[in-house]
Formats: structure tokens, sequence, C-alpha cells
């Protein structure tokens, strides 16, 4: 490996997680796994082996261009849905090789329809209804005109689903506003009782709201974060354990990060460490360096306050995050040298660095940490 540190990702916790959530599914209710996002920093590549080996068949991304690694690494014939942008060519490449892509406006389904008569090719499309988020949907007013155009193009428009996103589920502050939603969804849905949608999947919920509001489930989740390991705030974990009467997290962190020591260094008492003068050396000091920088994902707002894992003990960062090196304070470890392993990310020993214990700064900061995770560190499968 020519890297300085490395991804793994965890086949039995992804395995345990996808069993977790199926379990809190209605009975069939299709699981989509949410795969945007560079797999949420996991690595599709990586990822979308080992969950269809779990038995998940159903993929959701952003774009085009994640959809397309998707496929190319497709072991069987699941599904693809593009959630979000797609220009005009994108949607030539979308229709061509059958993959499902949400429609929110005029604009795409008049495209969407040219396209699929230029290809003389079916589109796939899940019509997305703006329930409240106020980001992509159709309006309720707008869905009479919408139901006509499409029944008046059912040869070249095949109608898979009709969908909505929650505007924050993960919060009880947002409690009044996805009840609405929820309404409002429920609502269209009845209306669209006609035969020529007998078997449209409707589809709402990401984690928070599968496994919060179950009523949101219908046909089909949209499930992120979940299936990585997380609950998507400390407050749907909090609820989750007390309606279930528990006390542990039932769900396994399946990715770590680790590299190791590059140099050992002594530090005189009265020394500044790093750049500038962030950190001055009241004792004698041992430090390690370590390959790991911002550039690298580990942010530089972790200076002077970030921890990893050496030899089994967990150490301070000291100093400032540089662009490619951070050092660590080691002067309480024995025996410390090159190569000796640093978990960035993970377990070694009696502790373990969790992806939130990163930093408090944001509610979500699960999901933008994972996904900023650089793309070509890389990513090994282990057990
Ligand atoms: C990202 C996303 C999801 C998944 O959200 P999680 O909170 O990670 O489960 C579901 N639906 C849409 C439209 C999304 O963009």
């Amino acid at each position: 490996m020519l890297h300085t540190s490395y991804i793994e990702i965890s086949k039995s916790a992804l395995k345990h997680n996808i069993k977790f959530i199926k379990e809190h599914l209605h009975d069939n209710v299709l699981l989509s796994s949410v795969v945007k996002g560079n797999a949420y920093g996991h690595g599709i590549e990586q990822f979308i082996p080992i969950a269809e080996d779990c038995g998940v068949n159903h993929f959701s991304v952003f774009s085009a261009d994640e959809a397309q690694r998707v496929k190319q690494v497709l072991q069987t014939n699941s599904d693809i849905m593009i959630m979000g942008m797609l220009d005009t060519d994108q949607l030539e490449w979308a229709i061509s090789n059958e993959i499902s892509f949400f429609v929110f406006n005029f604009e795409r389904i008049e495209n969407t329809l040219k396209t699929a008569k230029r290809l003389n090719k079916k589109a796939r499309i899940h019509i997305e209804i703006e329930t409240g988020m106020n980001r992509t949907g159709f309006l309720k007013k707008n869905i009479n005109k919408l139901l006509s155009y499409i029944t008046q193009n059912l040869d070249y428009l095949n109608i898979e689903g009709f969908c909505t996103h929650f505007a924050g589920a993960e919060s009880i502050s947002n409690f009044y506003r996805v009840q609405k939603q929820i309404k409002l969804f429920k609502n269209i849905k009845k209306e669209m009782n006609l035969p020529e949608f007998s078997d449209l999947k409707f589809h709402a919920a990401c984690s928070a709201a599968a496994i919060r509001y179950p009523k949101t489930q219908m046909d089909m989740v949209r499930i992120g974060i979940l299936q990585y390991g997380f609950f998507p705030t400390k407050e749907v974990l909090i609820d989750f354990l007390s309606k279930s009467k528990s006390k542990n997290n039932p769900l396994k962190r399946i990715i770590s990060w680790k590299s190791e020591v590059m140099d050992v260094k002594k530090i005189k008492m009265g020394e500044f460490i790093g750049y500038g003068a962030s950190y001055f050396a009241n004792n004698n000091m041992k430090i390690a360096i370590v390959p790991v920088g911002y550039g690298h994902g580990f942010s530089r707002s972790l200076s002077n306050r970030g921890r990893v894992i050496i030899n089994g003990h967990l150490v301070n960062v000291v100093g400032i995050v540089n662009m490619n090196m951070m050092s660590v304070d080691v002067t309480d470890l024995n025996e410390v040298k090159v190569g000796d392993q640093v978990v960035i990310i993970g377990k070694q020993g009696n502790f373990e660095i969790s992806v939130g214990s990163f930093s408090d700064y944001s509610e979500q900061v699960n999901y933008e940490l994972l996904t900023r995770l650089p793309g070509n560190l890389p990513r090994i499968v282990v057990e």
C-alpha cells in the first residue's frame, strides 16, 4: 500500500446493521440502501458488493456519476435510483441504462418524455412531491395536471413510485412540520388509487422516519446512515433506547481509519511544538508524528484537541494539525516506535474512537465527517 493511512470496512458489522434495519421494517417494505456521497465515505466500490451479499438489491444515489459507479460494481441486477441531479445528457444515459430517477418539476418530465421518445425506451420514474421541505418536488396543486400529462404518455413513462422527503425527522423540534408532511403525503396517496398506477411504490422515510415514525415506511424506505452503524442524531438513539427499554446502541460502526507512527521525538520543557506557539511543552515530552493531516480529512479544527489510539492508549493531538501530519503526545507510553499502528477511528485495546467523538460542533457531524473522508484513501473490506 502506498498510502499513509487506510480505511477498513467491516462486512460483519454491515450484516448486523442490515439485520437490525430489516427487523424494524414492516413486512414487504423494500429497503433501498442510500449510497450517495461515496456511500457516506465508505467507498461505493467496496460497499456495494458487501451490501448485495447482505441481501440488499436496491441502491439510491444523488447523481449519474454515482449511479455509474454503483452499476460498475453490481454483482446482481440490483436496482439503482437517482434521487437528485440529472441534466439532459445524463437523462439519456439513465434511460438507456434502465436506471430509475426522481422527477420533481415539469421541465424534467418534459425532457424525460422527449428523451425517452428519441431513444424509443420507457423511462422509469419516481414522482417527487413537495410536502413541506421546500426543496424539490411537485406542488399538490399541480398533481392533476401532472397526472393527465403522465396518463397521456404511458408508452414512454413508467411511473414506478411516488415519494417525498421529510424536513428533519431526526429532531423532535420538527415534529409538527413532519406530521404535516406525513398527513399531506397520505392524502395524496389516497387520491392516487387509479388502475394505471396499481403497482406504484410509495416512499418517504429516511433512517430517522423509518425508526421513529414506522407508519411512514409504506412500500419502500430509503436508508442511509443507519446501515453504516449510526443513528441520525443522539436524539433518535435515545428515543429508540427508551422505547425498546434497552441500554445499548444496537448498531455497529463499520468504518475504521488507521495509520502508523512515522517518527518519535523527545521535546525539552519550554519548547513549542509544531507551527507557531499553539502548544507549549510544560514538561519534557515525547511525541509521535502521524502522517495524517487535514489534507487527508483530519480537520485542522482538531488541533490541540483531537485524539488517536496508539498501543492501546488514547493520546492527544498536540499543536496544529498540518496538511499531511499531526503530532500526538506519547510521553506516558513506554514503548512507542516507528511503524506502530495508529487508530484514528475505531477500536484498539480497551479504547474506541467513534466518528461522533471527533467533534461536537454540529448535530449531523457523522454525515459530514464521513462524506469528507477523501475518496482516494484505500478502503479495505475485512470480515
Ligand atoms: C440522504 C437521503 C436519504 C437517507 O437519509 P438517512 O438519514 O441517511 O437515512 C433518504 N432520502 C433522500 C431523498 C435523501 O437525500
